[in-house]
């Protein structure tokens, strides 16, 4: 019998638990931890709420949930309440998928200033996870900025500028909803360092955001390159800057009864960000691309006022006490997704966003899961008769020992009919957003 700890129930997890089933069938068994009482990680708390149909892979991981050789273990954070020595006792091999859900920082002076929020944390106060819910926003102003080009930035503005009633059919939570009802803001800018040609937004995020009732995105048409350029980049990219084309030659007449405004600032870096406490001001250079497509301070800078500022700019894996770190990329130090820990007893792996950082669709971590396996599959054989450890029985009399409540997936899916049933009218559920209510809620 092999005995695996997964650590983290978001996709990376959940397909290296679906390719060990695959590769073992009953000759192993896996435990998947959350330091969650609910599982699936940034499915439920990262993918937006108005994106059900993506959120919907969640159906093909419980299929491998349901089987008899893999359980979830939830509300256990691993590195706090069990060490990764102690699982390596106990398990075969340790694979830690505990995603990047660290914000990169800004690093710009005032951006420790209050109504600046990191992605991380302003998605997962609409999304309701338990340590972002009590966020509050302040949506009283009028200007919002959103930093980065990528789609979490596409997200994050699509989600301020939608009307309640284009939250139909969606998860928000309640909280986000009620105050995106009250919002004033009239004005979202989204800000890239770079140029058209160099964003990292997919066509199909991208266009909606000319679909929104009530808001309309602008493009300044002095920002596109040469319309022949584009025959160079890759197909996605491609679309993606036909609809920025489109966006920039839409007329201002079309515009005309539209209330909000999607602003696109390419060619800017943010110096800093000024307020007495609250920020008022984001104060960024004029960049332009060098001949190596890096780009480059001009020395032109500009204040521009701003009421609510959300970095949009990346994410950290969060070091685990004794696990090698690799400050500079921001995940785990790895090798093909093998760990060397300093203690060396070996079976340390880690996979998806914890393995390669936060790049790639959720579709990324499938190959990423099969590929851990493999390896793990190598290194139980090479290393000849294994040690035959305690697996999860050895793990739920530790649990015992140290007074560990435990969530099952058979309490989530309590949790989850709680929430179905708590939802408004034409929404999916509406979900928790603590600890302890979703713990209450599995009786
Ligand atoms: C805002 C946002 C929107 C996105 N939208 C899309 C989209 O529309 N389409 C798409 O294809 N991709 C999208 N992605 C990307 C996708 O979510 C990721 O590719 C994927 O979730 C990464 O999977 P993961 O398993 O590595 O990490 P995660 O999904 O982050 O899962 C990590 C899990 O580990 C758990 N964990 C962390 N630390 C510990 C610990 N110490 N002990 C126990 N458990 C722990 C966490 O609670 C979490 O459940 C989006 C990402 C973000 C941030």
């Amino acid at each position: 019998m092999r005995h695996i700890a997964i650590i983290g129930s978001g996709p990376a997890g959940y397909y290296t638990a679906e390719a060990a089933q695959k590769r073992w069938g009953d000759e192993v068994r896996v435990d998947i931890f959350d330091r969650l009482p609910v599982p699936f990680g940034l499915i439920r708390s990262g993918v937006a709420p108005d994106h059900q149909s993506i959120k919907a892979v969640s159906r093909r991981y419980e299929k491998v949930a349901l089987a008899d050789n893999v359980r979830f273990v939830g509300n256990v954070a691993v590195g706090k309440q069990v060490s990764i020595p102690e699982l390596q006792a106990l398990y075969d091999a340790v694979v830690l998928a505990t995603g990047a859900p660290q914000d990169r920082p800004m690093g710009v002076p005032g951006d420790d200033l209050a109504n600046v929020f990191g992605s991380a944390g302003f998605v997962g106060w609409y999304n309701g996870h338990p340590q972002f819910a009590t966020l509050a926003p302040d949506l009283s102003g009028t200007t919002a900025a959103v930093i980065g080009m990528g789609n979490v930035a596409l997200d994050v503005a699509r989600i301020l500028a939608k009307t309640p009633a284009e939250f139909a059919g969606s998860d928000i939570v309640g909280h986000a909803l009620e105050a995106l009802a009250d919002s004033n803001i009239e004005r979202i800018l989204i800000l890239g360092r770079r140029g058209p040609h160099q964003i990292a937004m997919t066509p199909k995020e991208l266009g909606e955001l000319g679909e929104l009732s009530r808001a309309t995105p602008v493009v300044l048409p002095e920002d596109l390159p040469p319309p022949e350029a584009d025959a160079l980049l890759e197909p996605g990219l491609r679309k993606s800057v036909a609809h920025l084309r489109h966006f920039a030659s839409t007329p201002e007449e079309e515009r005309a009864g539209k209330s909000v405004r999607i602003e696109f600032v390419f060619f800017v870096q943010t110096l800093a960000l000024h307020g007495d406490g609250r920020v008022q001001e984001i104060e960024v250079e004029r960049t332009r691309l060098t001949e190596g497509g890096r780009c480059e301070g001009t020395g032109e800078t500009l204040r521009l006022p701003v009421e609510l500022v959300v970095s949009a700019i990346g994410y950290r894996t969060s070091p685990i006490p004794g696990v090698p770190y690799d400050e500079r990329a921001g995940h785990f130090a790895n090798e093909d997704g093998r760990i060397s820990a300093p203690s060396d007893v070996g079976g340390l792996y880690c996979v998806g966003w914890a393995r390669r950082g936060p790049t790639g669709t959720i579709g990324t971590n499938r190959p990423d899961g099969y590929a851990v396996v493999e390896r793990i599959a190598e290194d139980l054989e090479s290393a000849g008769q294994f040690a035959e450890k305690q697996g999860r029985a050895g793990f739920d009399a530790l649990a015992a020992e140290r007074g560990l409540d435990v969530v099952t997936f058979r309490d989530w899916k309590k949790i989850e009919e709680a929430e179905e049933r708590a939802a408004r009218e034409g929404s999916p559920r509406e979900k928790f957003v603590d600890v302890e209510a979703m713990i209450k809620a599995r009786q």
